[in-house]
Protein backbone atom coordinates (compact mmCIF):
# COMPACT_ATOMS: atom_id res chain seq x y z
CA UNK A 1 0.00 0.00 0.00
CA UNK A 2 2.66 2.50 0.98
CA UNK A 3 3.91 1.85 -2.42
CA UNK A 4 1.13 2.21 -4.25
CA UNK A 5 1.10 5.92 -2.87
CA UNK A 6 4.49 6.58 -3.35
CA UNK A 7 5.06 9.95 -5.81
CA UNK A 8 6.83 8.99 -9.36
CA UNK A 9 10.37 9.47 -9.12
CA UNK A 10 11.36 12.89 -10.75
CA UNK A 11 14.62 15.13 -11.62
CA UNK A 12 15.44 17.88 -9.67
CA UNK A 13 14.13 16.92 -6.17
CA UNK A 14 17.45 15.94 -4.87
CA UNK A 15 18.84 19.16 -5.89
CA UNK A 16 19.86 20.81 -2.36
CA UNK A 17 19.62 24.93 -1.65
CA UNK A 18 21.02 27.14 0.83
CA UNK A 19 18.84 29.09 3.67
CA UNK A 20 18.79 32.40 4.47
CA UNK A 21 18.91 31.28 8.15
CA UNK A 22 21.53 28.66 7.70
CA UNK A 23 21.85 25.01 6.21
CA UNK A 24 20.27 23.52 3.48
CA UNK A 25 17.03 21.41 2.25
CA UNK A 26 16.03 19.70 -0.15
CA UNK A 27 14.49 21.82 -3.19
CA UNK A 28 10.51 21.56 -2.71
CA UNK A 29 9.24 22.34 -6.32
CA UNK A 30 5.84 23.78 -5.61
CA UNK A 31 5.10 25.16 -8.77
CA UNK A 32 4.38 22.52 -11.28
CA UNK A 33 1.58 24.26 -12.98
CA UNK A 34 4.26 26.57 -13.97
CA UNK A 35 6.45 23.69 -15.43
CA UNK A 36 6.52 20.19 -13.66
CA UNK A 37 9.56 18.53 -12.89
CA UNK A 38 10.44 15.83 -15.71
CA UNK A 39 9.57 12.40 -14.68
CA UNK A 40 12.76 10.22 -14.59
CA UNK A 41 11.33 7.97 -16.52
CA UNK A 42 11.36 10.54 -19.23
CA UNK A 43 14.78 11.18 -19.10
CA UNK A 44 15.47 7.47 -19.27
CA UNK A 45 13.67 7.14 -22.21
CA UNK A 46 14.88 9.68 -23.83
CA UNK A 47 18.93 9.20 -22.68
CA UNK A 48 18.69 5.58 -24.51
CA UNK A 49 16.97 6.93 -27.67
CA UNK A 50 19.38 10.17 -27.73
CA UNK A 51 22.35 8.63 -29.50
CA UNK A 52 20.60 7.29 -32.43
CA UNK A 53 18.97 10.31 -33.14
CA UNK A 54 18.39 11.81 -36.45
CA UNK A 55 16.79 13.75 -39.12
CA UNK A 56 12.67 12.95 -39.11
CA UNK A 57 11.21 12.62 -42.64
CA UNK A 58 14.23 13.67 -44.12
CA UNK A 59 16.80 11.12 -44.06
CA UNK A 60 17.28 7.34 -45.97
CA UNK A 61 19.55 6.23 -43.02
CA UNK A 62 19.36 3.63 -40.66
CA UNK A 63 19.08 6.41 -37.84
CA UNK A 64 16.52 8.70 -40.23
CA UNK A 65 14.28 5.79 -40.24
CA UNK A 66 14.49 5.04 -37.06
CA UNK A 67 13.79 8.89 -35.45
CA UNK A 68 10.95 8.55 -38.22
CA UNK A 69 9.41 5.54 -36.67
CA UNK A 70 9.67 7.19 -33.50
CA UNK A 71 8.10 10.43 -34.62
CA UNK A 72 5.17 8.49 -35.97
CA UNK A 73 4.73 5.55 -33.34
CA UNK A 74 4.90 8.90 -30.23
CA UNK A 75 1.90 10.15 -32.39
CA UNK A 76 0.47 6.85 -31.81
CA UNK A 77 0.51 7.24 -28.38
CA UNK A 78 -0.33 10.35 -27.86
CA UNK A 79 -3.46 9.72 -29.91
CA UNK A 80 -4.20 6.48 -27.81
CA UNK A 81 -3.44 8.48 -24.54
CA UNK A 82 -6.10 11.02 -25.21
CA UNK A 83 -8.55 8.54 -26.50
CA UNK A 84 -9.02 10.17 -30.50
CA UNK A 85 -11.28 8.81 -32.42
CA UNK A 86 -9.72 7.57 -35.61
CA UNK A 87 -10.10 9.69 -38.13
CA UNK A 88 -8.80 12.66 -35.41
CA UNK A 89 -5.34 14.19 -36.02
CA UNK A 90 -2.38 14.77 -33.57
CA UNK A 91 -0.72 17.95 -34.80
CA UNK A 92 2.55 18.81 -32.72
CA UNK A 93 3.43 21.73 -31.85
CA UNK A 94 5.66 23.77 -29.54
CA UNK A 95 3.39 24.07 -26.47
CA UNK A 96 0.00 24.79 -25.44
CA UNK A 97 -0.07 28.50 -26.89
CA UNK A 98 1.47 27.53 -29.92
CA UNK A 99 -1.25 24.90 -30.12
CA UNK A 100 -4.22 27.19 -29.64
CA UNK A 101 -2.38 29.92 -31.91
CA UNK A 102 -2.58 27.17 -34.83
CA UNK A 103 -5.81 26.33 -34.02
CA UNK A 104 -6.66 30.30 -34.27
CA UNK A 105 -5.03 30.38 -37.67
CA UNK A 106 -7.18 27.64 -39.33
CA UNK A 107 -11.07 28.51 -38.19
CA UNK A 108 -13.18 29.21 -41.15
CA UNK A 109 -13.75 33.01 -41.70
CA UNK A 110 -16.58 34.67 -39.88
CA UNK A 111 -16.07 31.70 -37.16
CA UNK A 112 -17.52 33.05 -33.67
CA UNK A 113 -15.58 32.29 -30.71
CA UNK A 114 -17.18 31.69 -27.50
CA UNK A 115 -14.32 32.44 -24.96
CA UNK A 116 -14.42 33.10 -20.68
CA UNK A 117 -12.86 35.75 -19.49
CA UNK A 118 -11.23 33.97 -17.19
CA UNK A 119 -9.20 31.87 -19.27
CA UNK A 120 -5.19 31.62 -19.83
CA UNK A 121 -4.08 34.38 -21.54
CA UNK A 122 -2.90 31.33 -24.20
CA UNK A 123 -6.46 30.56 -24.74
CA UNK A 124 -8.04 34.05 -24.52
CA UNK A 125 -5.83 35.95 -26.88
CA UNK A 126 -5.06 33.72 -30.03
CA UNK A 127 -8.27 34.61 -31.41
CA UNK A 128 -8.67 38.67 -31.59
CA UNK A 129 -5.66 38.58 -33.89
CA UNK A 130 -8.18 36.90 -36.89
CA UNK A 131 -10.07 40.27 -38.09
CA UNK A 132 -12.34 37.84 -39.83
CA UNK A 133 -13.57 35.84 -36.45
CA UNK A 134 -16.23 37.18 -34.30
CA UNK A 135 -15.40 36.85 -30.75
CA UNK A 136 -17.84 36.85 -27.57
CA UNK A 137 -16.14 37.15 -24.27
CA UNK A 138 -18.08 35.50 -21.63
CA UNK A 139 -18.45 36.59 -17.86
CA UNK A 140 -16.69 34.86 -14.82
CA UNK A 141 -19.16 32.13 -13.71
CA UNK A 142 -19.46 31.39 -10.09
CA UNK A 143 -20.56 27.60 -10.38
CA UNK A 144 -19.97 24.97 -12.80
CA UNK A 145 -23.73 25.24 -13.77
CA UNK A 146 -23.71 28.74 -14.31
CA UNK A 147 -20.73 28.13 -16.48
CA UNK A 148 -23.14 26.01 -19.03
CA UNK A 149 -26.11 28.47 -18.48
CA UNK A 150 -23.55 31.44 -19.73
CA UNK A 151 -22.44 29.42 -22.03
CA UNK A 152 -25.78 28.08 -23.74
CA UNK A 153 -27.46 31.51 -23.46
CA UNK A 154 -24.75 33.46 -25.51
CA UNK A 155 -24.89 30.65 -28.07
CA UNK A 156 -28.07 30.90 -28.59
CA UNK A 157 -28.33 34.75 -28.25
CA UNK A 158 -26.06 34.62 -31.57
CA UNK A 159 -27.57 32.20 -33.53
CA UNK A 160 -28.03 31.30 -36.42
CA UNK A 161 -24.65 31.47 -37.25
CA UNK A 162 -22.04 29.50 -39.42
CA UNK A 163 -18.89 28.15 -37.93
CA UNK A 164 -18.87 28.19 -33.86
CA UNK A 165 -16.19 27.59 -31.71
CA UNK A 166 -15.98 27.67 -27.94
CA UNK A 167 -12.39 27.42 -25.97
CA UNK A 168 -12.37 26.33 -22.43
CA UNK A 169 -10.07 25.35 -19.78
CA UNK A 170 -10.26 22.13 -18.33
CA UNK A 171 -9.04 23.02 -15.14
CA UNK A 172 -7.81 26.34 -14.23
CA UNK A 173 -4.09 27.51 -13.76
CA UNK A 174 -4.79 29.88 -10.88
CA UNK A 175 -7.82 28.02 -8.50
CA UNK A 176 -7.07 24.56 -9.99
CA UNK A 177 -10.80 23.98 -9.79
CA UNK A 178 -12.68 21.47 -13.06
CA UNK A 179 -14.42 23.24 -15.39
CA UNK A 180 -17.77 20.97 -16.75
CA UNK A 181 -15.87 20.30 -20.09
CA UNK A 182 -18.50 17.16 -20.67
CA UNK A 183 -21.37 19.68 -20.19
CA UNK A 184 -19.72 22.55 -21.82
CA UNK A 185 -19.25 20.37 -24.99
CA UNK A 186 -22.56 18.91 -25.11
CA UNK A 187 -24.06 22.46 -24.84
CA UNK A 188 -21.84 23.91 -27.76
CA UNK A 189 -22.23 20.58 -30.15
CA UNK A 190 -26.25 21.13 -28.99
CA UNK A 191 -26.02 24.74 -30.96
CA UNK A 192 -23.73 23.56 -33.57
CA UNK A 193 -20.49 24.56 -31.66
CA UNK A 194 -17.31 23.04 -31.87
CA UNK A 195 -14.89 22.97 -28.43
CA UNK A 196 -11.52 23.22 -27.75
CA UNK A 197 -10.33 22.15 -24.56
CA UNK A 198 -7.33 23.81 -23.03
CA UNK A 199 -5.79 21.10 -21.07
CA UNK A 200 -2.40 22.61 -20.01
CA UNK A 201 -3.44 21.97 -16.10
CA UNK A 202 -5.89 19.20 -16.66
CA UNK A 203 -3.53 16.49 -18.67
CA UNK A 204 -1.23 16.16 -15.79
CA UNK A 205 -3.22 15.88 -13.06
CA UNK A 206 -6.20 13.82 -15.07
CA UNK A 207 -7.02 11.16 -17.80
CA UNK A 208 -8.29 13.58 -20.98
CA UNK A 209 -10.26 11.13 -23.08
CA UNK A 210 -11.21 13.66 -26.14
CA UNK A 211 -14.23 10.29 -27.18
CA UNK A 212 -15.43 10.77 -23.44
CA UNK A 213 -14.99 14.41 -23.51
CA UNK A 214 -16.52 15.15 -26.72
CA UNK A 215 -14.33 17.73 -27.40
CA UNK A 216 -13.24 18.64 -30.96
CA UNK A 217 -9.82 19.32 -30.29
CA UNK A 218 -7.44 19.70 -27.40
CA UNK A 219 -4.51 21.13 -26.40
CA UNK A 220 -1.56 20.69 -24.04
CA UNK A 221 2.31 20.89 -23.32
CA UNK A 222 4.98 19.22 -22.39
CA UNK A 223 6.60 20.61 -20.24
CA UNK A 224 3.53 20.64 -17.73
CA UNK A 225 3.11 16.86 -18.29
CA UNK A 226 6.32 15.44 -16.79
CA UNK A 227 8.26 16.00 -20.11
CA UNK A 228 10.96 19.24 -20.79
CA UNK A 229 9.95 22.15 -22.56
CA UNK A 230 9.39 22.60 -26.51
CA UNK A 231 7.09 20.39 -27.66
CA UNK A 232 3.24 20.28 -27.64
CA UNK A 233 0.17 18.61 -28.43
CA UNK A 234 -3.17 19.60 -30.77
CA UNK A 235 -5.05 16.96 -31.11
CA UNK A 236 -8.61 16.45 -33.00
CA UNK A 237 -10.97 17.06 -35.77
CA UNK A 238 -8.58 16.80 -39.21
CA UNK A 239 -11.23 19.00 -41.57
CA UNK A 240 -10.58 22.00 -39.97
CA UNK A 241 -7.08 21.45 -40.26
CA UNK A 242 -7.25 20.55 -43.59
CA UNK A 243 -8.83 23.38 -44.66
CA UNK A 244 -7.02 26.06 -42.79
CA UNK A 245 -3.61 27.49 -44.39
CA UNK A 246 -0.18 25.93 -43.18
CA UNK A 247 0.44 27.23 -39.71
CA UNK A 248 4.11 27.58 -41.22
CA UNK A 249 5.00 27.89 -44.89
CA UNK A 250 8.14 25.79 -45.72
CA UNK A 251 9.66 22.31 -46.49
CA UNK A 252 7.86 18.95 -44.37
CA UNK A 253 4.11 20.86 -44.95
CA UNK A 254 4.40 20.96 -48.81
CA UNK A 255 4.04 18.01 -50.60
CA UNK A 256 4.91 19.66 -54.19
CA UNK A 257 6.26 22.68 -55.07
CA UNK A 258 6.93 24.08 -59.16
CA UNK A 259 8.03 26.91 -60.76
CA UNK A 260 4.99 28.80 -62.09
CA UNK A 261 4.75 30.04 -65.79
CA UNK A 262 5.33 33.11 -66.10
CA UNK A 263 7.28 33.51 -62.56
CA UNK A 264 6.84 32.17 -58.74
CA UNK A 265 5.37 28.89 -57.60
CA UNK A 266 2.84 26.67 -57.11
CA UNK A 267 2.50 24.68 -54.26
CA UNK A 268 0.62 21.77 -53.31
CA UNK A 269 0.63 21.31 -49.17
CA UNK A 270 -0.12 17.85 -47.32
CA UNK A 271 -3.09 17.50 -45.82
CA UNK A 272 -2.69 15.30 -42.69
CA UNK A 273 -0.52 16.80 -39.52
CA UNK A 274 2.43 17.30 -41.15
CA UNK A 275 0.40 20.38 -43.23
CA UNK A 276 0.94 21.88 -39.82
CA UNK A 277 4.55 20.95 -38.87
CA UNK A 278 6.78 22.64 -41.66
CA UNK A 279 10.50 22.78 -40.63
CA UNK A 280 12.64 19.84 -38.82
CA UNK A 281 10.45 18.88 -36.11
CA UNK A 282 11.61 18.32 -32.82
CA UNK A 283 11.76 14.77 -32.33
CA UNK A 284 13.24 14.56 -28.69
CA UNK A 285 10.65 16.59 -27.24
CA UNK A 286 7.78 14.70 -28.96
CA UNK A 287 9.36 11.37 -28.17
CA UNK A 288 9.45 13.07 -24.31
CA UNK A 289 5.82 13.48 -24.77
CA UNK A 290 4.95 10.22 -25.96
CA UNK A 291 7.48 8.73 -22.80
CA UNK A 292 5.54 10.47 -20.62
CA UNK A 293 1.64 9.58 -22.03
CA UNK A 294 2.83 6.08 -21.27
CA UNK A 295 4.75 6.51 -17.90
CA UNK A 296 1.39 7.62 -16.22
CA UNK A 297 -0.95 5.63 -17.88
CA UNK A 298 1.77 2.56 -16.83
CA UNK A 299 1.97 4.02 -13.38
CA UNK A 300 -2.24 3.79 -13.20
CA UNK A 301 -3.14 7.55 -13.68
CA UNK A 302 -6.11 6.93 -11.49
CA UNK A 303 -4.12 6.10 -8.26
CA UNK A 304 -1.86 8.96 -9.31
CA UNK A 305 -5.00 11.41 -9.02
CA UNK A 306 -6.57 9.66 -5.99
CA UNK A 307 -2.98 10.65 -4.60
CA UNK A 308 -2.67 14.13 -5.74
CA UNK A 309 -6.54 14.25 -4.39
CA UNK A 310 -5.06 13.27 -0.59
CA UNK A 311 -2.34 16.52 -1.11
CA UNK A 312 -4.59 18.61 -2.24
CA UNK A 313 -7.13 18.13 0.70
CA UNK A 314 -4.04 18.12 3.23
CA UNK A 315 -3.05 22.12 1.34
CA UNK A 316 -6.67 22.71 1.89
CA UNK A 317 -6.76 21.87 5.51
CA UNK A 318 -3.45 23.19 6.80
CA UNK A 319 -4.08 26.65 4.45
CA UNK A 320 -7.66 27.09 6.59
CA UNK A 321 -5.95 26.43 9.88
CA UNK A 322 -3.79 29.96 9.26
CA UNK A 323 -5.09 32.79 9.89
CA UNK A 324 -5.48 35.45 7.39
CA UNK A 325 -4.68 33.09 4.26
CA UNK A 326 -7.31 33.50 1.64
CA UNK A 327 -8.18 30.73 -1.03
CA UNK A 328 -9.00 31.87 -4.48
CA UNK A 329 -11.97 30.07 -5.66
CA UNK A 330 -14.49 31.07 -8.38
CA UNK A 331 -16.73 27.95 -7.83
CA UNK A 332 -16.48 28.11 -3.86
CA UNK A 333 -13.93 26.71 -1.44
CA UNK A 334 -14.56 23.05 -1.50
CA UNK A 335 -14.84 22.91 -5.48
CA UNK A 336 -13.54 19.86 -7.30
CA UNK A 337 -9.58 21.05 -8.14
CA UNK A 338 -6.38 19.60 -9.57
CA UNK A 339 -3.18 20.58 -6.75
CA UNK A 340 -3.07 23.81 -7.85
CA UNK A 341 -4.21 26.74 -5.04
CA UNK A 342 -3.72 30.29 -5.53
CA UNK A 343 -3.73 32.03 -2.49
CA UNK A 344 -3.32 35.36 -0.14
CA UNK A 345 -1.55 36.09 2.85
CA UNK A 346 -3.01 39.43 4.82
CA UNK A 347 -0.80 42.50 4.93
CA UNK A 348 1.30 40.48 2.93
CA UNK A 349 2.83 40.91 -0.56
CA UNK A 350 2.48 37.91 -2.09
CA UNK A 351 6.06 38.37 -3.94
CA UNK A 352 7.49 39.25 -0.32
CA UNK A 353 5.71 35.77 1.21
CA UNK A 354 6.82 33.85 -2.00
CA UNK A 355 10.53 34.90 -1.70
CA UNK A 356 10.27 33.96 2.02
CA UNK A 357 9.28 30.94 1.01
CA UNK A 358 12.16 30.18 -1.12
CA UNK A 359 14.78 31.68 1.00
CA UNK A 360 13.57 30.58 4.61
CA UNK A 361 12.43 27.21 3.33
CA UNK A 362 14.06 26.18 0.24
CA UNK A 363 10.12 25.99 -1.49
CA UNK A 364 9.52 27.41 -5.01
CA UNK A 365 6.02 28.27 -5.83
CA UNK A 366 4.84 31.56 -7.98
CA UNK A 367 3.55 35.05 -7.11
CA UNK A 368 2.14 37.10 -9.80
CA UNK A 369 -1.25 37.37 -11.95
CA UNK A 370 -0.11 33.47 -13.61
CA UNK A 371 -1.46 35.28 -17.00
CA UNK A 372 -5.06 35.57 -16.39
CA UNK A 373 -5.05 38.60 -15.20
CA UNK A 374 -8.79 38.86 -15.85
CA UNK A 375 -9.42 35.87 -13.34
CA UNK A 376 -6.83 37.14 -10.81
CA UNK A 377 -8.13 40.74 -10.89
CA UNK A 378 -11.69 39.26 -10.64
CA UNK A 379 -10.94 36.95 -7.90
CA UNK A 380 -8.78 39.62 -5.68
CA UNK A 381 -11.76 41.91 -6.67
CA UNK A 382 -9.74 44.52 -7.44
CA UNK A 383 -9.87 46.14 -10.96
CA UNK A 384 -7.34 48.73 -10.65
CA UNK A 385 -4.21 46.32 -10.88
CA UNK A 386 -1.43 47.23 -13.71
CA UNK A 387 0.43 44.43 -13.46
CA UNK A 388 4.02 44.85 -15.85
CA UNK A 389 5.06 41.93 -17.39
CA UNK A 390 3.03 38.33 -17.34
CA UNK A 391 3.99 37.77 -13.42
CA UNK A 392 6.01 40.47 -12.74
CA UNK A 393 5.73 40.96 -9.02
CA UNK A 394 5.23 44.98 -9.89
CA UNK A 395 1.90 45.14 -8.17
CA UNK A 396 1.95 46.15 -4.60
CA UNK A 397 0.38 44.13 -1.27
CA UNK A 398 -2.37 41.68 -1.80
CA UNK A 399 -2.49 42.96 -5.91
CA UNK A 400 -1.53 39.81 -6.86
CA UNK A 401 -1.43 35.88 -5.75
CA UNK A 402 0.57 33.07 -4.68
CA UNK A 403 0.07 29.70 -6.38
CA UNK A 404 1.14 26.64 -4.99
CA UNK A 405 1.31 23.37 -7.03
CA UNK A 406 2.09 19.75 -7.20
CA UNK A 407 1.49 16.44 -8.83
CA UNK A 408 2.46 13.18 -9.31
CA UNK A 409 5.90 13.55 -8.30
CA UNK A 410 5.34 15.14 -5.00
CA UNK A 411 6.42 13.89 -1.56
CA UNK A 412 4.25 14.47 1.47
CA UNK A 413 7.11 15.87 2.62
CA UNK A 414 7.15 19.07 0.51
CA UNK A 415 3.45 19.83 1.12
CA UNK A 416 3.87 19.43 4.35
CA UNK A 417 6.79 21.60 4.28
CA UNK A 418 5.03 24.67 2.72
CA UNK A 419 2.26 24.42 5.18
CA UNK A 420 4.32 24.34 8.10
CA UNK A 421 6.26 27.77 6.40
CA UNK A 422 3.12 29.30 5.83
CA UNK A 423 1.97 29.19 9.19
CA UNK A 424 5.52 30.23 10.44
CA UNK A 425 5.80 33.05 8.64
CA UNK A 426 2.39 34.44 9.20
N1 LIG B 1 -3.27 27.24 -20.68
C1 LIG B 1 -3.16 27.09 -19.38
C2 LIG B 1 -4.39 26.75 -18.57
C3 LIG B 1 -1.92 27.18 -18.77
O1 LIG B 1 -1.79 27.02 -17.46
C4 LIG B 1 -0.78 27.48 -19.56
C5 LIG B 1 0.60 27.65 -18.94
N2 LIG B 1 0.62 28.35 -17.76
C6 LIG B 1 -0.96 27.64 -20.93
C7 LIG B 1 -2.22 27.52 -21.46
C8 LIG B 1 0.18 27.95 -21.82
O2 LIG B 1 1.09 26.90 -21.84
P1 LIG B 1 2.52 27.10 -22.49
O3 LIG B 1 3.17 28.22 -21.73
O4 LIG B 1 3.20 25.80 -22.31
O5 LIG B 1 2.27 27.46 -23.92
Amino acid sequence: AALADAPLPVLGHDVRVPLVTGGEVPYAALDYAASAPALRRVWDDVAAYAPYYGSVHRGAGYLSQLSTDLFESSRADVAAFLGCRPADQVVFTRSTTDSLNLLAAVVPAGTRVFVFETEHHASLLPWERREDVEVTYLDAPRTPGQAVRTLEEALAAREPYGPALVCVTGASNVTGELWPVRELAAAAHAHGARIVLDAAQLAPHHPVDVTELDVDWVAFSGHKLYAPFGAGVLAGRADWLQAGEPYLAGGGASRKVARRDGGGVDVEWHDTAARHEAGSPNVIGVYAIAAACKALTEAGFERLVEREQRLVEAVRAGLAEVPGVKVLSLFGDDAPRVGVISFVVEGWNSSHFAAALSAEYGIGVRDGLFCAHPLVRTLLGDESVEPGECGAPEAGPSLNALRVSFGAGTPDEHVERFVTAVGELV
